[in-house]
């Protein structure tokens, strides 16, 4: 068995990872000519901490993480806690696995590492352009004059892969109503005014997250970094000079403008406006998802994240589902190619099946995330008596926490 996968994000290298675990050839094909991750933060909650576990990289990981004690919800202006959800203990003890916050290059450069040395084959610089099967073979297109085959295809190609726009035809992303300036500062300028947890404050059409990350290892040096990410609704994206075509992102990002961010947010509790003058560089994304679709397969190809299903960040569970798909593909192309042996090929296109396997179990599941992030949104923005309505009973957030973090596919 070979399998291709199309790109070296969060899925594509997880996806490998689980393949290779389970004695396949694996090959991936990355546009990029390295790692080219997002200096920006990434929570990783327990359900794909597990996984990353499974892969045996806890203790690759734990130093370069933070773990909040707590996750908050504030008032925008007072600071008045709406809710406050014990995450550490909770995690541990319900979940099995730790709430972890990342900085994104950190988290793939493990990643990248540990393919490496499981003998994943990464080929930089190669950037897919579509696919074409038949009886015997998926071929990946590239825009070298290389046609790779394999007996399957996974696309990991992000939000806009051109695997997704031959297989479905190209609808567009849904713009998801707000932007999000996000950056980057040293913990050390605003020493002692962010509490140790993961802070959401909330006001009328903006919210504003923070949290620590790149833990015990720089905390020693006292050089730990806060992530922070500024949301405001917008009727229509914004149209602004983007990056240049280097990367996934580079048509939903451009440079922030740290003026516009700070009159943004001005008259915010004081932890906000001082970690936001404290940034000297920011970038502003349009955030899109797309409504859930019930096709995420053809044949031999299968979509995989954010390819697959984008969400609204507002759950803090893309790159959590992209690891989740890897997962659930991962087991049901190893059951049913154990199948296949135990009772002969004859007739049987077992590949397609395990594809369309992974698609059953995955769909209900992602719309769930999908339309619980536009929720998440709509309640963080709405006025102030109903948000406290929402928050005061905190049963409510921890059923969800329950059915988001505490879901286990393979069971
Ligand atoms: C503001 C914000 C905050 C977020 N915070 C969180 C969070 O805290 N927790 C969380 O779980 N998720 C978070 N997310 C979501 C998360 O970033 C994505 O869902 C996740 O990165 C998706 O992983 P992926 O592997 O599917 O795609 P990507 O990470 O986009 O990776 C795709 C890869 O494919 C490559 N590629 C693209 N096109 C081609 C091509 N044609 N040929 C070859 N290679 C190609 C790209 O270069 C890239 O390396 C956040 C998103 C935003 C916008």
């Amino acid at each position: 068995m070979r399998i291709l996968i199309a790109g070296a994000g969060v899925g594509g290298i997880v996806s490998a990872l689980l393949l290779r675990q389970y004695g396949y050839d694996v090959q991936v094909f990355e546009q990029a000519d390295g790692n080219s991750e997002i200096g920006a933060g990434v929570q990783l909650s327990p359900n794909a901490m597990r996984v990353l576990m499974q892969l045996g990289l806890y203790h690759d990981l734990a130093p370069l993480a933070t773990e909040p004690h707590a996750a908050t919800i504030r008032h925008h202006k007072t600071g008045a806690i709406y809710t406050r959800q014990v995450l550490r203990h909770l995690c541990r003890v319900n979940y099995k696995a730790p709430y972890f916050q990342f900085f994104r290059p950190d988290l793939m450069r493990v990643l990248l590492t540990a393919a490496h040395k499981a003998g994943v084959q990464i080929n930089f610089g190669e950037k897919v352009s579509g696919y074409h099967q038949d009886a015997q073979a998926a071929y990946l297109q590239l825009q070298s004059t290389r046609a790779p085959a394999g007996d399957i295809i996974i696309a990991a190609d992000g939000l806009h892969s051109p695997i997704r726009a031959q297989m479905l035809g190209d609808s567009p992303l849904r713009f998801g109503g707000a932007v999000a300036w996000r950056g980057v500062i040293e913990a050390r300028l605003v020493k002692g005014q962010l509490p140790f947890e993961a802070t959401l404050w909330a006001g009328k059409g903006k919210h504003f997250v923070a949290y620590y990350m790149q833990g015990a290892e720089r905390y020693m040096q006292g050089a730990e970094r806060i992530n922070f990410v500024a949301v405001q609704r917008m009727q229509k994206m914004q149209k602004r000079r983007h990056h240049s075509d280097t990367n996934n992102y580079s048509a939903n990002y451009s440079e922030g403008d740290n003026d516009e961010l700070r009159e943004a947010f001005a008259g915010w509790h004081s932890p906000v406006q001082n970690i936001l003058a404290a940034a000297q560089h920011s970038t502003l994304w349009d955030l899109y998802d797309r409504p859930p679709s019930s096709t995420i397969c053809d044949g031999r190809i299968a979509l995989l994240g954010d390819a697959a299903h984008p969400t609204l960040p507002f759950a803090a569970q893309g790159a959590a589902m992209a690891i989740e798909d890897a997962n659930v593909i991962a087991h049901t192309i190893k059951n049913h190619n154990r199948a296949q042996r135990a009772q002969g090929a004859q007739g049987k296109n077992y590949n397609a099946i395990a594809l369309l396997t992974y698609q059953k179990i995955r769909k209900p599941r992602t719309a769930y995330i999908t339309k619980t992030s536009r929720r998440a949104l709509s309640l963080y923005h709405s006025a102030p008596p109903l948000k406290q309505a929402a928050f005061a009973y905190p049963a409510l957030l921890r059923q969800q926490m329950k059915r988001i973090y505490g879901y286990d596919p393979l069971l």
